[in-house]
């Protein structure tokens, strides 16, 4: 007997759901996209209980007749494409024909819909996938489609629905999405009554941005226009270097006015900032692709977020040069390195010279970003004890010759007079910055670096000489360095003697102990210490809060504004007061103790954006180590500053006493030894 049989069709249309629909965004933005292809200019989302209970989209587009509103929920019923040819240059961003079919076929959906000719509109009830009821209403032109109870008919898909919280802050996010994709349309999106974002017709996507992120975010935006118009244009906004990020939610980008998740163009565009950011650090960005029809293929993924270029490397290097040269325009890169496409292989080599020197420079330990730093510690078998209290009470501490307070407030001091001094902030800059290069992603061995430095320096001392009109190089060989033997240090191999002897680049405390030599990282070194202090008053209720004269206002993305509720309290046991004001603004009337007041902004602007959706759900004590270690990072003293040697030893005095001297908060090393046996090595004296 045959086994096979042909499913009936509210069974392959749930399985079809399956890849379409995840979760209420991705109702929302079938529905969207839906409303935009019909020409829209006004598109209103009602959302109650993040969309789990209703999602309701509406727009004053085109519309259907009443066959065409039957037909709309069949599976491949479309009007947007007709031969397979077709498919070859997709124009609209719906063409599988399989949304509507799908959300019917877990949900219940009603639709109502006219065209403008019609005399009446049609309205439509599908459930489960089965037709309930068809017949005329009263609706003006367009369409609302309002999707209830999604996954009724799927238990296990309605269990991995995340709480309101988190299904908010995707669906907002997805608004947002598409209302800067579209600026001249209106859009509205409201949760269970309460206004998340609205915004009228705009003239342009800059008055789009600022309608949606306030007067702040736009002062930091640079524009983008480059690129070919065979390959890809490329146009937009990315942020200037100083509004730094510590995730990509605030890229967003989109290729022929469709919102993608692509890792190329994520990839180009940090590749773009590559040697004016550090690793681990994102541009805010609003990013359009404009290629050929023909050049993309946006058929890869049912829920079309993905798309495959067909020339993958000349779009990567058209966003790369247009971001560069928007960096360059802006002064914050040399415009001889960015240019013509003739220029290209050197200005590579320039990139390279550039973030070798940058490695070379910030990478004094051997071991890289943190995540290396993690694996390679683990493959050579480096462990992290655990303090011992018993030896840590062993330790005696010198009485800390200043006070705190006057320690902060000299490195309060510190930014200004680095702004000063003009000249030197490129070099500084290099100290904090990590080039971004696919390559230097991967872990690297000391030796490597040790290799690529002097490659450095023997390419400097050519440039050098080629520019005197010098013909003959000078190289110098290798020098021997002793990179390969400098060590994270342990906590037990820590003693109280450690004397400072100087800095390094105003960055780097130099100091011996019995053991050989140490640096210390001091802007690390005091952002465990500050971290252990705000833990530890926030959980003795101790914070204590300076009062700001004036208090600062701050726009809230929507996507921030939906993450503020849940934060807001924790950041309050740390010494904020926080007033929410209409809209999406808030006021901060006071900042914790040592927090420098200019710093507040930035500081909340980062954590809103690392208690993303995920970690919502996650326990408190992360959120509150999470906002303890951005407390402590913007208020410790900064990377090049000069310190007097008393201040480094109450830096180190104190660095002793906390929970995890040699690791800051991040899981950076803080401590770096060269041991005094490996000296005697490196002069062959053993
Ligand atoms: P697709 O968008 O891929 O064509 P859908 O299942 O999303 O497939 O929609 C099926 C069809 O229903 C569309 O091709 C379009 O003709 C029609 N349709 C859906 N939503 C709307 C709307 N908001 N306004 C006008 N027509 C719509
Ligand atoms: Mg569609």
């Amino acid at each position: 007997m045959s086994k096979i049989r042909l499913l009936p069709d509210h069974v392959s249309n749930q399985i079809a759901a399956g890849e379409v629909v995840e979760r209420p965004a991705s109702v929302a933005k079938e529905l969207v996209e839906n409303a935009i292809d019909a020409r829209a200019t006004r598109i209103v989302i009602d959302v109650e209980s993040g969309g789990r209970r209703l999602l309701k989209v509406s727009d004053d587009g085109e519309g259907m007749v009443r066959d065409d509103a039957l037909l709309a929920f069949e599976r491949h019923a479309t009007s947007k494409i007709r031969t397979a040819e077709d498919l070859n240059s997709i124009a609209t961003l719906g063409f599988r024909g399989e949304a509507l079919a799908s959300i019917a076929s877990v949900a219940r959906v009603e639709l109502i819909s006219k065209t403008e000719d019609a005399a009446a509109a049609t309205r439509v009830v599908i459930e489960g996938g089965r037709m309930r009821d068809v017949k005329d209403a009263g609706h003006p032109r367009g369409t609302t489609l309002s999707v209830r109870d999604l996954f009724f008919n799927v238990p296990a898909r309605r269990k991995f629905l995340r709480s309101e919280a988190t299904e908010t802050f995707h669906l907002t996010n997805l608004v947002t999405h598409y209302a800067l994709a579209h600026p001249e349309i209106a859009f509205t999106l409201t949760n269970s009554g309460r206004e998340v974002l609205r915004v009228a017709s705009a003239k342009d996507l800059r008055e789009r941005a600022y309608q949606i992120f306030g007067p702040e975010f736009l002062d930091n935006l640079l524009e983008v226009s480059g690129g070919h118009k065979h390959v890809a244009v490329v146009s937009g906004y990315v942020s200037a270097p100083r509004d730094r990020r510590t995730s990509r939610d605030a890229q967003y980008l989109f290729v022929n006015g469709r919102f993608v998740r692509d890792q190329l163009i994520g990839r180009a565009l940090s590749e773009g900032y590559r040697s004016v950011l550090p690793h681990g650090v994102y541009p805010a960005a609003l990013l359009f692709i404009q290629t050929p029809l023909e050049e993309v293929d946006v058929n890869v993924h049912p829920a079309k977020t993905e798309v495959r270029f067909r020339r993958v490397a000349a779009v990567a290097d058209a966003v790369r040069e247009a971001v560069r040269s928007a960096l360059a325009s802006a002064g914050y890169m040399l415009p001889e390195v960015t240019g013509s496409s003739t220029a290209l292989a050197d200005q590579r080599e320039a990139d390279d010279l550039v973030a070798v020197l940058a490695a070379a420079a910030s990478d004094y330990s051997p071991l890289g970003t943190p995540s290396s730093a993690a694996n390679s510690a683990a493959a050579v078998g480096e462990q992290r004890a655990p303090i011992e209290p018993a030896r840590q009470s062993r330790i005696e501490f010198a009485s800390p010759p200043i006070q705190e307070d006057e320690f902060l407030a000299e490195g309060r001091r510190g930014p200004d007079r680095v702004a000063l001094k003009s000249d030197t902030a490129r070099d500084l800059d290099a100290i904090n910055r990590r080039p971004l290069s696919a390559e230097r992603n991967s872990v690297e061995s000391a030796s490597q670096f040790v290799e690529t430095a002097s490659k450095a320096e023997s390419l400097i001392l050519e440039s050098a000489s080629a520019a005197d009109g010098n013909t003959k190089a000078i190289s110098l060989p290798p020098l021997a360095s002793a990179d390969k033997f400098a060590r994270e240090v342990t906590v037990e191999e820590l003693s109280s003697n450690i004397r400072p002897l100087g800095q390094l680049d105003e960055s780097f405390i130099i100091a011996t102990d019995d053991e050989g030599l140490l640096l210390i990282d001091q802007h690390v070194a005091h952002e465990r210490i500050l971290f252990d202090k705000y833990r530890a008053l926030e959980s003795s209720r101790l914070a204590e809060s300076q009062n700001l004269l004036i208090p600062e206002t701050f726009d809230l993305t929507p996507a921030q504004a939906a993450a503020f509720d849940y934060v807001a309290p924790e950041l309050e046991s740390y010494g904020f007061e926080l007033m929410r004001l209409s809209g999406r603004t808030v006021a901060i009337k006071a900042t914790p103790a040592d927090l420098p007041a200019n710093e507040a902004r930035n500081m909340l602007a980062e954590i809103l954006e690392t208690v993303d959706a995920e970690k919502k759900g996650s326990a408190r004590e992360a959120i509150r180590d999470d906002i303890a270690a951005s407390l402590a990072c913007h208020a410790a003293i900064k990377v090049n500053m000069p310190l007097a040697l008393e201040k480094m030893r109450w830096l180190i005095d104190r660095l002793l006493q906390t929970s995890s001297p040699t690791t800051c908060p991040h899981g950076r090393p803080v401590i770096l030894r060269l041991a005094t046996r490996d000296i005697l090595k490196g002069f062959h004296r053993t």
